[in-house]
């Protein structure tokens, strides 16, 4: 997979990029990010890359041309992807759209600024917007970031062990059960026998169970 990230501080992807298994994922050739500064788009001696909104009403807006030119651009170059605005506006960010966005071999992902970017950047250009929660953040790059990092999870070969994605959180619509390791007894704190007792059908109803117990109790929407 291919991923392209557009945005006006390429330096905030130097260090979450370049560590783990982001870093593994890349060095075997799975996924390749490479990240582009919108301002290389922007025409004129000033690269200007925002102006005031249309109406008034403060702050600052991305302009289009940029964009529009950074994306035909990329497409050029590297063939066609499918392009995210990253937006508090768009469809939330789930394990499911995750795996999704995992089967797609180009992704061009556009972060925005200040008060947001040109609205018609969303209506004729991004195929998709994506928020990863309701909130606001001062940037597209941390929800690209985890955007990438949700994504990577679900290539194939990038996760040690290729089973580990599908029996996390959110797969078959649960929590995953709780987990323990050594030691078996940690300030008189125990781990459920079960988990010592070598019973693998035992274990697995346990942890389903679990699942199941731990899914009502915190996150009741799940089940229904
Ligand atoms: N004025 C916009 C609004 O109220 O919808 C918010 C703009 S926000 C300060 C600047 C940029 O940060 C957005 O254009 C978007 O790229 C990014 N952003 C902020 N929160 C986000 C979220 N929850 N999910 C995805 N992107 C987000």
């Amino acid at each position: 997979m291919r991923v392209d990230v557009l945005t006006l501080f390429p330096g905030i992807f130097d260090g979450p990029l370049d560590q783990s298994i982001l870093l593994k994922a890349r060095e075997a050739g799975l996924m390749s990010v490479e990240v582009h500064d919108l301002r290389e788009f922007a025409e004129g001696k000033h690269r200007v890359t925002d102006e005031p909104p249309f109406g008034g009403g403060g702050g600052m807006v991305m302009k289009p041309e940029p964009v529009f030119a950074g994306v035909e651009s990329l497409k050029g170059r590297f063939g066609p992807g499918k392009v995210i605005l990253l937006s508090p506006q768009g469809e939330r960010l789930t394990s499911a759209l995750a795996r999704q966005l995992a089967e797609v071999s180009h992704l061009i992902l556009v972060c925005g600024r200040y008060e947001g970017v040109d609205q018609r950047v969303a209506d004729h250009l991004a195929d998709l917007e994506v928020s990863i929660g309701d909130y606001v953040l001062t940037g597209g790059e941390l929800p690209a970031l985890v955007l990438i990092d949700s994504v990577a999870r679900f290539l194939p070969g990038v996760l040690g062990d290729p089973q580990a994605s599908s029996r996390d959180s959110f797969e078959e619509g649960l929590l995953e059960a709780p987990q323990y390791t050594r030691p078996r007894e940690f300030r008189g704190y125990t781990v459920p026998e079960v988990l010592l007792s070598g019973d693998h059908a035992a274990i697995g109803r346990w942890r389903r169970e679990e699942a199941l117990r731990r899914t009502r109790l915190k996150r009741p929407d799940l089940l229904d």
